[in-house]
């Protein structure tokens, strides 16, 4: 938006899109709409960014008064929107529907979670980057403190796990990120219905740039996110990203073909020897190798055999029911 200085020079503040998923979060969304609101207020004050620069809360199908909450805030500040999706479809679409929401009003979008957990400050360095020209820039945990040591660890474990499989992810980044309007246009163009969007953004190229911020506990209410979920969340990331399970399967493959080879040995000199039963020689030879190679073989083919069946459903990724846009 064109603004005029005091030398009279017009010059463009970019409008900034602060995006929200929240899956009941009630307690937490009143404390983290005032911080994203002052947030926004100080940089606007700074002319960093446009006064039009709003947030825009993505209720994920919630079964709390979250979209109550969303509904009396829009109402106290305009600049606080909302959207709502009809069902709970997890995080990662509740994020993309924001985005998709956003990415043609504004020039920019920053994703945060609702709970504040990872720090609003490190905003105000994100818009920086993005004047000078970053298209899109990855906020990193400097630490990790104030998550517990099992969260830690799992956490970490994943990421090495995720990056030993081919994936390209910024290690310590979760979905806190500035994307440019380009970069958002980009991101819409994959039509994936298993969306890891911290996969897919890395894969869109651009200019990108990482902050890195201290993460805190959360402001209000508890963690949506128990391991089973994180879990779930970490296989399809992989899955959907790299088929080096595949080749892990043709490995120990191979392994066992060398082993196969000392069965063998043991088995035709038992035969040999005359110390077995007519048929143990043939059965110990196929059952033993074969049985545990399929069984592995069909675990992994149906792993993309279920990803190519998702595929192909082309579903809609989300459903907006009530939309606030004002
Ligand atoms: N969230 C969501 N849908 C879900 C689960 C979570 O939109 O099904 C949102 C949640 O409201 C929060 C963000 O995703 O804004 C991250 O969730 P959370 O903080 O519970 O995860 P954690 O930080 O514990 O990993
Ligand atoms: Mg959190």
């Amino acid at each position: 938006m064109p603004v005029t200085t005091n030398t009279n020079i017009a010059v463009s503040l970019p409008v900034i899109a602060i995006v929200v998923p929240c899956y009941n979060e009630e307690a937490a969304l009143p404390i983290s709409a005032a911080r994203l609101l002052g947030l926004l207020d100080r940089m606007s004050a700074d002319g960093m960014v446009s006064p039009d620069s709003y947030i825009l809360c993505c209720n994920d199908g919630s079964r709390d008064g979250t979209w109550s909450v969303i509904e009396r805030l829009h109402v106290e500040d305009r600049r606080l929107k909302g959207i709502s999706l009809a069902h709970n479809r997890g995080h990662q679409y509740a994020l993309l529907a924001g985005l998709i929401s956003v990415k043609d009003k504004c020039d920019a979008a920053v994703s945060i979670d609702a709970d504040l957990q990872d720090d609003p400050e490190a905003i105000v360095e994100m818009v920086k980057l993005f004047s000078e020209g970053k298209e899109i820039v990855y906020g990193v945990r400097s630490s990790r403190a104030t998550d517990t040591w099992f969260k830690r660890s799992t956490a970490h474990a994943f990421y090495t796990l995720q990056h030993r499989m081919g994936l390209d992810t910024v290690y310590d980044h979760a979905d806190y990120r500035l994307m440019s309007r380009r970069a958002l246009e980009l991101l819409s163009e994959y039509g994936e219905s298993n969306l890891f969007l911290r996969g897919i953004v890395p894969q869109i190229g651009l200019d990108t740039a990482i902050v890195t911020y201290e993460r805190h506990e959360r402001v209000a209410g508890e963690s949506k996110y128990p391991l089973a979920k994180m879990l779930s969340f970490s296989i399809d990331g992989i899955t959907s990203f790299s088929a080096k399970p595949i080749r892990i399967i043709f490995m120990i493959g191979l392994i066992l073909l060398l082993v196969d080879v000392l069965v063998a040995i043991y088995v035709f000199s038992a035969y040999f020897g005359h110390s077995t039963i007519s048929g143990w020689t043939s059965i110990m030879l196929s059952v033993w190798f074969l049985g545990s190679l399929i069984l592995m073989s069909i675990g992994v083919v149906g792993e993309y055999i279920g990803k190519i069946f998702n595929e192909v459903k082309h579903r809609p990724r989300f459903a907006i029911r009530d939309r606030l846009w004002d």
